[in-house]
């Protein structure tokens, strides 16, 4: 009957699916994910934390963007802790989910020094290539 289901779709979650209070546009545990505070204390960009985490549900879980890994989000302890991964590094407005250690492993690099680095790697320890090539990280400041 559609207007059982237009009850219906006005009281689920915008990202998951899942019932949510009506007066909210998610439910309560996309919203845990979306007010979580960036540890260095820049201000999310919470429309691109939405798009990102609607793209990382598969219907079931929340996927992580590199991998395509299922997402741990209630253990911060497990590497596959849903994180909120920078494409470029500090960019709050290119945003996609990812593991937890694949956000550590990717660290200041953008998404294409990281892809290179990585293809380099595998590359290099497969035996194709004899060195890794050198790449110049552009957000790189420790
Ligand atoms: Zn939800």
């Amino acid at each position: 009957m559609p207007h059982t289901e237009e009850q219906k779709s006005i009281h689920n979650c915008t990202v998951c699916g899942q019932p949510r209070h009506q007066l909210a546009y998610c439910c309560r545990t996309c919203k845990k994910l979306l007010d979580r505070s960036d540890a260095r204390g820049r201000q999310p960009n919470r429309d691109a934390r939405l798009n990102a985490l609607r793209d990382a549900w598969d219907g079931e879980y929340f996927r992580c963007f590199y991998t395509g890994w299922r997402l741990c989000i209630d253990d911060h302890r497990s590497p596959f802790y849903l994180t909120w991964e920078h494409r470029t590094p500090r960019d709050e407005d290119d945003i996609v989910v990812a593991a937890a250690i694949i956000n550590d492993m990717k660290s200041d690099l953008t998404e294409d020094e990281f892809r290179r680095l990585i293809i380099g790697l595998a590359d290099y320890f497969r035996g194709r290539s004899e060195t890794v090539l050198e790449i110049n990280p552009l957000y790189y400041t420790r």
